[in-house]
C-alpha cells in the first residue's frame, strides 16, 4: 500500500530551472496580433515588425564645429583666404563661394557644396588679409556625414523589442509617427486558500492576507499585460473547477497561486487532469520548489507556489521569460550576473539552486560586494523590499563564508526601485 503522505522526490529527481525553462519555452510562441498605434500610445508595448527609418541621420552633411568650411586646392598657397559668407544652423549658406576663400561654418550647419574639410576657429588666426590655419587639414575632417548614423530605410528597432525611454524617443528623432505593436497578452489571476482574505477585511483567527495576487498583478500590468483578476477562490473543488473554466475562457494565460505543494493539492492535480494537460513539477530550486504549467483548453497555466517568496520567484524566474515568449519579446533577457565578495557568510545546503535576497553594495576598496537580507524563509515577504539583487548560489554549493565570490542577479524593474 502507498504510504499516506506523498513523499519527497530524492533531489537529484527534481528538474533543474534551466530543464524547466526549456520545456516550457518550447512549447509557445507568441499568439498575439499585431496592430499599429501612434508613439504616443507605445510605450511599453513590444515591436512586432523590423522598424525601419523614413529618413536618413543626419539628414545632410554638416558641420561637427565652429569653424571655416574650405577647399583643399585653396589651401595649396598657404596664404590667408578671406571670409566670402557664413553658414548657420538652419541657415545655411546659399551664395556664390569664389576660389580662394574660405566660409564662416557653425556646428549643425548644412556643408555648402564643395566643402572639403571644416577647421575648427581654434586652429584658425584671424588678420585683415584673411583666415590662416595653424595646423594640417585633413579631407573629410569635422564633417558629419548624411546617413552616417541610421540609413534612409535601414532598420533602426528589430521586431521583438520593448519601447521604453531608450526606443521612443529615437523613433520620435526619425520623424515616425505609428509604430506596430503586438497586442497586450490577457492573464487571468487568482489566488486559493480558504485561509486568505483580501485586504481591507479584518481577519479572523487562522485568516492571512493575500499577498500573492498583489504582487502577481503588479508584476504582469509592468510587464504590459491586461489582467483579469478572479480573486480569492477557496479550498473547494467546485469553487476551483468553476474559477479555472472562467479563467481559461477570459485570458491567454492563467495563474494561480497555492495549492500546488506536496501533500494538500490532490484535488487542484485531479481537477486540472480533467480542464487540461498540466506538469505538476518539483524544481530544483530554492525557495519555489513546487510548481505546475501546461494547457488549458483555450489558455496556457502556471500553478505558482503559495508561500509569497516562492511566488515571487517562481513568477520572476518562470512565468516572466514565458510572458517574455508568449508576447513576442524576443529581446527580452534578466540584468547581466556579476561577481561580487560575500560580506556575510550565507547558509545553504547542496541539492538545489538558491535564490537568496542580497543588498549588493560597493565596499570601502570600491569593489562589488553583497550581503544577506538575513532570514530566508520563503514566508519573509519583506526580504524583496529590502534586496536589490537576487543571490544565485549554485545547486551543488553548501555554505558560503564571508569573502567568498558569488553571482548576483540585479532586479529588473518588475522587483527594483
Ligand atoms: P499552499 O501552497 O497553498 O500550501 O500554501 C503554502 C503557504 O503559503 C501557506 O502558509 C499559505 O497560507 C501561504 N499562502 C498561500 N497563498 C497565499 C497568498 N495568496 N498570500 C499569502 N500567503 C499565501
Ligand atoms: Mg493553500
Amino acid at each position: 500500500m502507498a504510504s499516506e503522505h506523498p513523499q519527497h522526490p530524492p533531489v537529484s529527481d527534481l528538474l533543474s530551472l534551466d530543464d524547466a525553462l526549456e520545456k516550457m519555452l518550447s512549447q509557445v510562441a507568441t499568439q498575439c496580433i499585431a496592430t499599429r498605434v501612434p508613439l504616443t500610445a507605445a510605450a511599453g508595448r513590444i515591436t512586432a515588425v523590423d522598424v525601419t527609418s523614413p529618413v536618413q541621420v543626419p539628414p545632410f552633411d554638416n558641420s561637427a564645429m565652429d569653424g571655416y568650411a574650405v577647399r583643399l586646392a585653396d589651401l595649396a598657397a598657404g596664404e590667408p583666404l578671406p571670409v566670402a559668407g557664413k553658414a548657420f544652423a538652419g541657415n545655411p549658406f546659399t551664395g556664390e563661394w569664389p576660389a580662394n576663400s574660405c566660409l564662416r561654418i557653425m556646428t549643425g550647419a548644412p556643408v555648402p557644396p564643395g566643402t572639403e574639410a571644416v577647421v575648427m576657429q581654434e586652429q584658425a588666426e584671424v588678420s585683415e588679409q584673411g583666415v590662416r590655419f595653424t595646423a594640417p587639414v585633413k579631407a573629410g575632417q569635422n564633417i558629419r556625414r548624411a546617413g552616417e548614423d541610421v540609413e534612409q530605410g535601414g532598420v533602426v528597432l528589430r521586431a521583438g523589442v520593448r519601447l521604453g525611454a531608450a526606443e521612443l524617443p529615437l523613433l520620435a528623432s526619425l520623424g515616425v509617427t505609428d509604430v506596430a505593436v503586438y497586442a497586450p497578452l490577457t492573464v487571468a489571476v487568482f489566488s486559493t486558500g480558504d485561509e486568505l482574505q483580501p485586504v481591507g477585511t479584518p481577519l479572523q483567527p487562522g485568516q492571512i492576507y493575500d499577498t500573492n495576487r498583489f504582487g502577481v498583478r503588479l508584476m504582469l500590468e509592468q510587464l504590459g499585460c491586461t489582467v483579469v483578476d478572479l480573486g480569492i477562490i477557496p479550498d473547494d473543488p467546485q469553487a476551483l473547477r468553476k474559477a479555472f473554466r472562467q479563467a481559461d475562457a477570459a485570458a491567454d494565460l492563467v495563474i494561480s497561486s497555492g495549492g500546488v505543494s506536496v501533500g494538500e493539492a490532490d484535488y487542484t492535480k485531479t481537477m486540472l487532469e480533467e480542464l487540461g494537460q498540466i506538469g505538476f513539477w518539483k524544481l530544483a530550486i530554492k525557495p519555489g520548489k513546487p510548481f505546475a504549467f501546461g494547457r488549458l483548453a483555450n489558455a496556457w497555466f502556471c500553478g505558482l507556489p503559495g508561500n509569497p517568496v516562492s511566488a515571487a520567484l517562481t513568477f520572476y524566474q518562470l512565468v516572466q521569460p514565458l510572458i517574455a515568449r508568449l508576447t513576442g519579446h524576443t529581446d527580452w533577457k534578466l540584468p547581466p550576473s556579476l561577481k561580487a565578495r560575500a560580506a556575510t557568510p550565507l547558509k545553504k545546503q547542496p541539492g538545489r539552486l538558491d535564490f537568496q535576497r542580497g543588498i549588493a553594495f560597493t565596499d570601502e576598496q570600491g569593489n562589488l560586494a553583497v550581503r544577506t537580507t538575513g532570514h530566508q524563509g520563503s514566508h519573509i515577504f519583506s526580504s524583496f523590499a529590502q534586496a536589490n539583487c537576487f543571490i544565485v548560489l549554485e545547486r551543488e554549493r553548501g555554505s558560503v563564508a564571508e569573502g567568498e565570490a558569488v553571482t548576483i542577479q540585479p532586479f529588473n524593474h518588475l522587483l527594483g526601485a
